[in-house]
Parts: C-alpha cells; structure tokens; sequence
C-alpha cells in the first residue's frame, strides 16, 4: 500500500508515524512545500522571551526521525493539482512538474494567515508567522519596530501583546469583539487580564474591525471605521484559513471551503482523507461541526485517520476546543461552551465561580474558575481558569469529564491526588463540580 500525505506538520506527521505502526509494510510518501519541517508556529514568543536559540529549534520533529521511521519526505514540493479519480497527485518542485501516484491520499495541508477582507493584509509589513521563513522575517521586523498593531485579540495576539510588552514595544491591539479572547473565556474571568496588560501599556482597541492597511515609506496605516494609526508594523493574529485550490471538483467542500470528511475522515473519495486545519471537526457538545484550529485536533485526526485507512472502524470524537496560555504572569485556560455562547446552547445552562488557594503552602496563588453546565442534567458544557499558578493542566481534567458527558454529581467526586506541600485538600476540578451544584440552592 503506498499511502501518500501531502503536509508534513502536526497532522501530516502524526498520521505517517501512526499508519507506520499500524501498517508496517506501507509505503509512505511525505511531502511538503517547506524547506524543513516541525517549526512549531508558537515559536517567535519562545525566541523574544529567551526560551530558545535559534529559532530554527522551535521543531517538533527532524527529518531523522521520520527516516528511522521508514518514512519518505519529499520537500520544496508544491501539489498544485490532482486526478482523485486516477489517484495521481500534480506536484511542483525546482520549476518542474512531477506526478506521483498512490493508493491511499491524506490531504494534511492545514491553513495559513491570509485574508481577502482586509485590503492590504497582504502586505510584507504585515507579519505572519506560522512558518520558519515568516518568522525569520518577524525577529528581523519587530527588532526594528517600535510601534506595533496587533490585528486580532485571540490567543495569537495576546501572545504577541505578552511578548511585545517585554520587549519595550508600544503595543495597539486591534480586536472586533469588545473584550480579549472572547472565543475562549467570558469578560468576567479574562478581565484581570486585560486589566493588567493595560497597566503595562497595551492600547485596546475594542469594537474595532481593521478595514485597510496601507503601505507607506515609513511604515503602516491601520484603518477602522473609528480610527487610523500609524504604526511601524503589524501581526496578522487572526483565523487561520486553508488554502485548497489544488483540489479537484471530486473533493466536496463546505461553504468556508474546508473539506468535507465523514466521522472517519473520510473525504467525498474514498480513499482520500483529510485532517487537520483543512477540515471542519465535530463539535462534542452538539451536532455541529466546527472550524477551530488547533494542534491538539491536528495531532488526533492524524492518529484516528491510521486507523480508518483500510476500513472504517473509528470515528473522530470531535473537539471541546481546550486551549492555555500565560500571559502578563497569569495562567489562562478554557474548554468546552462559554456562558456568552450558552444563549445559542440547546439547553438553558447555569454557572458557578470558585476561587481557591492552589495549594496550602507551596505558593499560595488564587485560582479563579468558573464552570458551564445543563441546567436540568448537570451535564458538564465548559470550563475557564485563570490563576498566577500554573493550572494548564488542570483544564486537561475539566475537558475529559466534558467529553465523557460527566454530570457535576459524578465530577466532583472524581479521584484525585492530595499532598500536604502540593496541593489543596480539594482539587479546583473536584471543587468546580461540587460549587455547581449548590449554585443552583444559592439562586432559590
Ligand atoms: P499546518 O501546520 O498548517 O501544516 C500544513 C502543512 O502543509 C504545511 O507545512 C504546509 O507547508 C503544507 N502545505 C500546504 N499546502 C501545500 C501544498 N499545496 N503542497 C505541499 N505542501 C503543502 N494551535 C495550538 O493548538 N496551540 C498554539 O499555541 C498555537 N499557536 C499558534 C500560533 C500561531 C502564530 C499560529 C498561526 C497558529 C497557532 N496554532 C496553535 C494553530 C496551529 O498552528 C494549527 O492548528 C496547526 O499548525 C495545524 O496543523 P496542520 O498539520 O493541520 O497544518
């Protein structure tokens, strides 16, 4: 079986080494239109903030390591188009045209930082860098800079408004919502936040839809329809899109272009796949699909699509969008539904909020949560953290009991580890569930 994957990042490269172990006598075929491959899009905020040197060592994986793993990797090669009918794939590398042919196609070519509603986001001083060469570009940029815009509020910007500030940068934060990672957190729980990142200097700017951005000599002018400012350069921090006009009309789409896949992956052919950024992914808590991009469903849809190869025996249980990130010293995390979205939920959903010590004595840090659930079921629908102690992990624990349909009954008498020094005599999960349910005595 030759099973070729077009895209060696996180989904392409976690289904080679998946089919690898699943099927060991395949052949498989990597390619990508990248000289490297494994730059992990985070990495210019590891660079600015001294975690890592040079920036090419922000990687995942090396080329050795697929080779160990009999895994071939074609690079500097573009699939311009394909035959899904023939099973033959049209690629482009050094100005010549190639074809390759296979038995099974994975269609692993994510997306990248491109907008047709912003006139001028195409420009160079626009950065985007999602990829090595973009971010070579963005150190050199932003060294020089002294005034940045940053287009969007979501993760990527308040990153890059975290890192921004530590190096000194006059930062202005552009964002059409009217507070910051509003996909991901309620205003309640992120204000802190926000609050501290206009106390070190960022300027927001709410409600406001960047329109245009012109080019001028000595830098950039970013348009709304409220204001303009001049600044020296810009981040491209919102969505992410695919970019899919090497597909044939035989590859059905949806109408954000995304690729449409069955609960196994599978595209409108089939043995071609696709995972990853391209596609939409089911969202656990509806029966909806999603576009939400994330590493987490790249590296799963990668792991799943191995299994489904041959026959179709896994779906893909889909995403409750987990993400964390640190920002001006506090540690934020999310799954699962916001309260804002509860007013689209099926359900009516109730809340509570839980603040707690993160431990007794090492470091006694407040953890503010706040939890999402059924009204009527308990069921549990989303989760949000914030605290100045690292709580990632903990949301890790909030997102399994969401998948699994827990209620708050069961939730908050899960297992958990105790230690004197460590921990708390009731984990901020197990607590959540538990305040959930006397919520609902407190409202009567
Ligand atoms: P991609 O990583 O987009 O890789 C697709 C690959 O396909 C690329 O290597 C590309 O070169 C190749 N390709 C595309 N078209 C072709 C073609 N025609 N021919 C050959 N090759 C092709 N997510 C998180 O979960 N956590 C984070 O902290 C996080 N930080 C991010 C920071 C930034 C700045 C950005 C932009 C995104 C971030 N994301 C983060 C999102 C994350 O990067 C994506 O979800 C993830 O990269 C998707 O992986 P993928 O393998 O599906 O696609």
């Amino acid at each position: 079986m030759k099973v070729v994957i077009i895209g060696a990042s996180f989904a392409g490269v976690s289904a080679a080494l998946a089919i690898r172990k699943k099927h060991p006598k395949a052949e498989i075929q990597l390619i990508d239109k990248q000289r490297t491959i494994g730059y992990l899009p985070g990495g210019i905020n590891l660079y600015f903030n001294e975690m890592i040197d040079p920036i090419e060592t922000a990687q995942f994986i090396s080329e050795q390591e697929l080779v160990n793993n009999e895994i071939s990797l074609l690079l500097n090669a573009k699939v311009v188009s394909m035959d899904s009918k023939q099973h033959i794939i049209k690629y482009e590398k050094d100005g010549s045209d190639f074809f390759m042919s296979f038995d099974k196609l994975i269609l692993a070519t994510g997306s990248s930082q491109w907008s047709q509603q912003i006139i001028g986001s195409d420009s160079e001083k626009v950065l985007k860098y999602k990829f090595l060469p973009g971010v070579r570009q963005a150190i050199e940029q932003l060294e020089n800079s002294d005034k940045v815009a940053l287009i969007g509020g979501g993760q990527i910007g308040g990153e890059a408004a975290d890192t921004l500030l530590k190096k000194g940068k006059e930062v202005h934060l552009f964002e059409r919502m009217d507070y910051l990672l509003f996909k991901y957190f309620d205003e309640e729980m992120i204000q802190p936040v926000q609050a501290e990142m206009s106390a070190r200097g960022v300027v927001f700017h709410f409600d406001e839809t960047v329109e245009k951005v012109i080019d001028i000599d000595e830098g950039l002018l970013i348009k709304t329809k409220k204001s303009e400012l001049f600044c020296d350069s810009a981040i491209f921090a919102m969505n992410v899109r695919p970019d899919l006009r090497y597909l044939d009309e035989h590859i059905k789409r949806h109408t954000d272009q995304t690729i449409f896949v069955n609960d196994y992956l599978q595209t409108s052919q089939a043995d071609i796949f696709a995972i990853g950024d391209c596609i939409q992914v089911p969202y656990s808590l509806s029966e909806e699909s999603f576009y939400i991009p994330l590493v987490n469903n790249a590296v799963r849809t990668g792991l799943v699509v191995a299994q489904n190869l041959i026959e179709l025996t896994t779906p893909f249980v889909g995403s409750i969008r987990t993400i964390g990130t640190k920002l001006v010293d506090h540690y934020v995390a999310s799954t699962g539904l916001t309260e804002a979205e509860g007013a689209f939920y099926e359900q009516s959903i109730s809340i509570a909020h839980v603040q707690q010590k993160s431990s007794l004595f090492s470091g006694s840090e407040t953890i503010f949560g706040k939890i999402i659930f059924e009204k009527e079921s308990h069921k549990l629908l989303g989760a949000q953290l914030v605290s100045k102690a690292d709580i990632l992990e903990k949301i890790n624990t909030l997102a399994l009991g969401i998948q699994m349909g827990q209620t708050l009954e069961t939730f908050y008498q899960k297992d958990f580890l105790y230690h004197p020094y460590y921990s708390n005599v009731i984990d901020i999960t197990n607590q959540l569930g538990f305040e959930g349910l006397w919520s609902e005595t407190d409202e009567n």
